[in-house]
């Protein structure tokens, strides 16, 4: 069985039984009929499938008035900076993120470059449902413009960005391991690092839209790249997923430090060049926290979700934020998880650190963390996670999303998943031991509770 997908990061199928051309049509004409506005960025990743639904997303905007502009296979950041750089009313990525290829998507966004807010998204969806589109005359129909230069603008950006010292980067001269899995990371990361005076070590950095491996960028699913990087003896290695919001370090000795260290690394870095407030999502690192703590820095969490995070980011006004998974947001560049600025940042620290990648990590507060779900199939998620609350009143709980229980040791969330009859729980601890061990304690209970 495949569901599709619907939420705030945007729809997401497989193709040809959950994302057929007609949900292309549906959501791409509610999408223009929307906006009603021009002209509207059009970028895709490298899916097999990416020509057959931008083209019909393109026609779709057309035919509701809207002029688009195709920037072709880009990272989904990419499209974020190109409505900004256009002053463009807004954007589609075509991608499915981190799922596998069979499967792909739209994510949308809005003039100010952001995903639409969970408001606007919410009014494009009712009305996707309810039908109510407006087609525009043959004399009103949109133009459709190419523009090839995006990939290269959004190197230019993080090249010109204050904390990023390209000169003592060149001298450096990093040996860099990057495995691109075949998405839209083959068209930016290589050239980028080749900018930043960097030897390339590239894998599966066709963008062909043939995975190589399972593309979230995981631990487990990197094992090409932790060989690469010992073999090769790189300094480093970069992971990203297939529309590169997402980025993951190997370091030195070939290990995937894991994802939460991408961002808990840039918050340590832009703080200690300048001050301000940080957000990450619910079930981000506490290591971000300990890092503010120390530069004696607000430090605020958000729902989980790119948008969530960005949104209350405007609102402190924070210089720097993100989610654990690896998508590191600076504002300074623009307001969206971005891999390409995860890596310069990353290159820039492990520069300044005088010491090797291992070391760097290691220099970082040590958390552990684990991810599991509870299948809680034909029950009712919402009575669960109420009867835990009730159950566990005397903790300290915060219900932003879910449940999550912050005590001094550890912390665990608990949130109903919107697309699977789950609840995902996270849980980190100082040692794998303890985090595993309350993974297991909680999902007793849940069964129990169900
Ligand atoms: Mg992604």
């Amino acid at each position: 069985m495949s569901t599709l997908m619907v939420s705030i990061s945007g729809v997401r199928g497989i193709v040809a039984e959950s994302l057929t051309p007609a949900i292309i049509q549906k959501y791409a004409v509610a999408f223009g009929t929307f906006m009603n506005k021009s002209p509207l960025i059009v970028g895709r990743d490298s899916r097999t499938s990416g020509t057959s639904i931008s083209n019909i997303l393109k026609g779709c905007l057309q035919a509701t008035g809207c002029e688009v502009i195709d920037i072709g296979i880009v990272p989904t950041p990419t499209v974020q900076m190109e409505i900004l750089h256009h002053k463009a009313a807004g954007g589609v990525a075509i991608t499915a993120s981190h799922n596998p290829s069979e499967w792909n998507g739209l994510k949308f966004m809005d003039g100010n470059g952001r995903f639409l807010s969970p408001e606007k998204a919410g009014q494009v969806y009712e009305l996707a449902d309810r039908g109510d589109f407006k087609y525009r005359d043959w004399n009103q129909v949109g133009n459709e413009i190419r523009d090839s230069g995006a990939n290269n603008r959004h190197i230019e950006a993080i090249l010109g960005l204050q904390y990023i010292d390209v000169s003592a980067l060149k001298k450096r001269k990093f040996s860099v391991a990057v495995d691109c899995v075949n998405g839209a990371g083959g068209m930016i990361i290589p050239r980028l690092l080749e900018k930043l005076g960097c030897k390339v070590i590239p894998i599966n950095e066709e963008p062909d839209g043939q995975f190589a491996h399972t593309p979230e960028p995981l631990p487990e699913n990197l094992g090409q790249l932790k060989k690469l990087v010992k073999e090769s003896k790189a300094d480093i290695g970069f992971a990203v997923d297939p529309d590169v919001d997402r980025c993951a370090i190997v370091d030195n000795k070939g290990q995937a430090v894991g994802e939460e260290y991408t961002l808990t690394l840039a918050v340590k870095f832009y703080l200690s060049k300048k001050l301000g407030s940080v957000v990450v999502n619910m079930s981000t690192s506490r290591a971000c926290e300990d890092i503010a703590k120390y530069y004696n820095c607000p430090f605020l969490r958000s729902k989980v979700g790119e948008i969530n995070v960005v949104e209350e980011m405007v609102a402190q006004n924070a210089v720097i934020g993100g989610e654990g998974n690896g998508g590191v947001i600076l504002p300074e560049l623009h307001l969206g998880r971005d891999a390409p600025v995860a890596i310069a940042i990353a290159l820039q620290s492990l520069l300044e650190f005088e010491g090797s990648a291992e070391m760097l990590v290691q220099s970082l507060p040590r958390y552990h963390m684990v991810k599991d779900k509870i299948n809680i199939e034909g029950k009712n998620p919402d009575i669960i996670i109420n009867k835990l609350i009730d159950q566990f009143a005397d903790k300290k709980v915060d219900l932003l999303d879910g449940l999550k229980i912050d005590e001094e040791n550890y912390w665990i969330h608990l949130r109903k998943s919107n697309t699977e009859p789950i609840i995902r729980i996270i849980a980190e601890a100082k040692t794998a031991k303890e985090a595993q061990s309350i993974v297991r304690e909680y999902t007793t209970i849940i069964h129990k509770l169900s």
